[in-house]
């Protein structure tokens, strides 16, 4: 299978080694895999069981710490039915475990050494395990503002924190050229088509553990949105494959602090984002979404127009609460993945009683930098 370039259309081999387009443009597989229950291996409980629906290089073999295969707990809240699929059981704390099997497994069938790679939480903990699982030596350019809780579990698993100056977006520059000089492949889960693959496998799995069927809505935190996006995609495979009759509609919820994908999807004028601006200053809680520019913004918006979803924004007050109310049922997760429950919390009154609804809990409470009893 080879992979394509979303901007200019220019084909790549999946082996080609390359992280985005010569052009810039980010890269998906070119042709869109045929969702087939035969080919499940049923025996296996992680996301290895989806194998040969991956666009994988040829002979490549999984890097795996048991990924995938998470667990659903349905839960009253409000006298209303919510299930939640509990990502943050992944062997690294976060769903990105799913995009970063299938990333470092592709890379070391490719025969590659070195990794870099820009983020200052999950994504960055997630690669430096499967780094490590795979004796790839892995560098990674943090912002220098990540606090020593986070740099911890990054640098425990053996790789090599590298502090940037300045904004998030210093980090990704510094990675990008640092692949340059060296040798290191840019092992990026925003970029990467192989991290998107991965990312699928999560409604592969809804729909066999609900019973071969899938919910109404599915909330997503959105940052730089590949969660949702390869969500997406999975969810038309199932489309095709007549699995399914019609998309469940998705909805991805920002901070009212950061909300890029909220203005460009409702198209609201820069005096109403002025105004939600000037409302919320500051920093966001639910830092694993603080984006001001998704790579994969348009992508998003037409993911989210095509299956009649829609865009929520939540205060920081609502986030806490949202975090506290899971807390209280026993699930510890951060306030990026509570910001999901309090968009819910938002909805819950303009969705249809009838219709599920299901969300998943994308990272552990454990790891995060800031603590629930400050509720800031
Ligand atoms: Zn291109």
């Amino acid at each position: 299978m080879a992979f394509l370039c979303a901007s200019c259309g220019q084909h790549y081999a999946n082996d080609s080694g390359r992280w985005c387009c010569e052009c810039g443009g980010l890269l998906e597989p070119a042709e869109r895999t045929v969702f087939q229950t035969a080919v499940i291996e049923r025996g296996e409980f992680s996301l290895w069981r989806y194998r040969k629906l991956l666009p994988l290089p040829e002979g490549a073999e999984p890097v795996s710490l048991g990924e995938g295969w998470t667990p659903i707990v349905s839960l009253e809240l409000a006298g209303r039915p919510l299930q939640l699929k509990l990502e943050f059981l992944a062997p690294s704390g976060s769903f990105k475990d799913r995009g970063t099997s299938v990333l470092v497994s592709a890379l070391r069938a490719l025969g590659v050494g070195q990794v870099v790679e820009d983020s200052s939480g999950n994504a960055a903990a997630s690669l430096a395990a499967y780094a490590a699982r795979a004796g790839i030596e892995a560098q990674i350019c943090v912002p220098a503002y990540t606090s020593p809780a986070k740099l911890r579990q990054i640098e425990v698993y053996g790789a090599r924190t590298i502090r940037v100056p300045g904004p998030r977006e210093q980090a990704g520059e510094r990675a990008r050229q640092l692949a340059g000089e060296t040798k290191a492949y840019y092992a990026s889960h925003v970029y990467s088509p192989w991290a998107l693959a991965g990312l699928k496998t999560f409604v592969y799995e809804l729909w066999e553990q609900l019973g071969e069927k899938l919910p109404e809505w599915l909330i997503y935190p959105v940052g730089q949105g590949t969660f949702l996006y390869g969500s997406y995609l999975g969810l038309c495979e199932l489309k095709e494959a007549g699995l399914i009759r019609r998309l469940p509609r998705l909805v991805a919820v920002q901070a009212e602090r950061c909300a890029p994908l909220w203005a460009a999807f409702a198209e609201h004028s820069p005096t109403q984002i002025v105004e939600q601006e000037r409302q919320s200053t500051g920093p966001t809680i639910a830092e694993g979404i603080a984006m001001r520019s998704p790579v994969r913004l348009e992508q998003v918006v037409r993911a989210l127009r095509r299956t009649g979803g829609q865009v929520v924004t939540v205060s920081e007050e609502e986030i806490y609460r949202a975090q506290q109310e899971l807390a209280h049922q026993g699930l510890y997760v951060e306030p990026t993945s509570a910001a999901a429950l309090a968009g819910w919390q938002r909805l819950r009154e303009s969705l249809p009683a009838d219709e599920p609804v299901l969300l998943p809990l994308t990272g552990s409470g454990l790891k995060s930098a800031k603590q629930i009893s400050s509720g800031e």
